[in-house]
């Protein structure tokens, strides 16, 4: 055999971490890495946060799986909690980001199709989407990258240039069905929806009829300092679809609906195998122990005006290197004037994990519980890069001798 018996489609770094513990991963050698990757946002809480370590142990001893053929308190229990947080009143649960997407797109067309118009089935979405690598998802994504090779593409997705209302309202036609969207768009390069489009864009919804679909996979569950990103623009959506953050590691998705929106829904509709088991549910419990704790969500944005503050600075003092900052909360990202990868490599050598993103930005998603030391050390690393890449470009043969 040549190479490793994995597929190729990952290009995987030379790391290899051993173990975790908060923000920080340590390699087989020893070496500690401070990591505002989270696993891209998903290690929500850290790593080995002994919250969830207790609860996922503690359910690991009784039960693992059942399936869906009978009732799993901790499923009815997240449900609520998750009903009881938000504008919903029903929840599905998957094992991504993708699937939970999938029911999401199913739910929209099948409240049409109940209604009475089964030939609203079309989807509009936006430049720059991510919604995951599904046939589904790549065609709602309309990323040729992502789409090439793999058959004709998904039929009943319409795409839009980011924040064009006039393109929005033409590309609603007697088909479509919702709108899609990530109020904070992750891997498009941290590119949120203002809040008075994402008000307007609610109200074109209502005005033709349309079921208005949010992927909060990557911004919701604190990221931004709310629980949901929506919240900001103080809008309500009819779908929405989450993961990421609310597994905290555990592979856990879910697709949160109106009760009206999910009215189509009906059983034998859609399934899962492994979604909602006990082990997750366990952990998307635990989760949410810590993220609804009094003061925790308010305790982001303060976290997030050190690092715009450290940030800023940085900026002033290496332009030639970042361009500039964005994001909101703990979803926050450098715009790179070099190569993102580049700024990623020294920040490596610095001993800082972050992660690339489109429009040549590198994310900063450090886990929800990061300390103030841990920020004001982040921010050292980054300074640091900055200044060796800095000097490298200005040395002669450098790139901007
Ligand atoms: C990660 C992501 C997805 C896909 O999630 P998977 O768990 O990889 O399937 C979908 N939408 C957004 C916004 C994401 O960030």
């Amino acid at each position: 055999m040549v190479g490793s018996a994995l597929y190729n489609t990952f290009n995987r770094a030379p790391l290899t971490f051993e173990r975790g513990e908060g923000a920080w991963l340590v390699t087989e050698s020893g070496e500690k890495f401070l990591d505002f990757a989270a696993g891209i946002a998903v290690n929500s809480l850290g790593h080995a946060h002994p919250h969830l370590v207790e609860a996922l142990t503690r359910q690991a001893q009784k039960l693992w799986h059942v399936s869906n053929l009978y009732e799993i308190p901790g499923q009815t229990r997240l449900a609520e909690r998750l009903a009881d947080a938000t504008f919903a009143d029903k929840v599905f649960f998957a094992n991504s980001g993708a699937e939970a997407l999938e029911c999401a797109i199913k739910t929209a067309r099948k409240w049409h199709f109940a209604n009475g118009r089964p030939e609203r089935f079309r989807i509009i979405t936006f430049e720059g989407a991510f919604h995951g690598r599904t046939l589904a998802t790549i065609a709602a994504g309309g990323q040729a990258k992502y789409l090439e090779g793999f058959g004709p593409k998904a039929e009943g997705f319409d795409q839009v240039p980011f924040g064009d209302m006039d393109a929005l309202k033409a590309a609603i036609g007697p088909e479509t069905a919702a709108i899609l969207l990530e109020p904070i768009q992750g891997e498009g390069g941290l590119r949120p929806f203002p809040n008075d489009m994402m008000k307007a864009i609610r109200a074109l919804c209502d005005e033709h009829g349309l079921l208005l679909v949010l992927d909060e996979v990557q911004c919701g569950i604190g990221r931004t300092g709310k629980l949901f990103a929506h919240e900001l623009a103080g809008i309500e959506p009819d779908i929405m679809a989450i993961a990421k953050g609310i597994g905290g590691g555990f592979p856990l998705g879910a697709c949160l609906a109106t009760e009206d929106a999910a009215s189509g829904m009906v059983h034998g509709s859609h399934g899962t195998t492994f979604g909602g088991n006990p082990l997750a549910m366990a952990v998307g419990n635990a989760v949410l122990d810590i993220i609804l704790e009094e003061g925790f969500l308010a305790d982001i944005e303060r976290k997030s005006n050190m690092m715009r503050q450290g940030l800023a600075s940085i900026v002033d003092e290496f332009p030639d290197v970042i361009e500039d900052f964005r994001g909101t909360g703990l979803m926050l990202g450098v715009k790179c004037r070099m190569p993102n990868a580049k700024v990623n490599m020294a920040l490596r050598d610095e001993k800082l994990l972050a992660v690339p993103a489109g429009d040549n930005v590198l994310r900063l998603l450090p886990p929800l519980t990061v300390t103030d030391e841990e920020i004001r050390s982040a921010l050292d690393r980054i300074g640091r890069a900055a200044r060796t890449l800095s000097n490298e470009a200005k040395a002669p043969g450098g790139q901007a001798s």
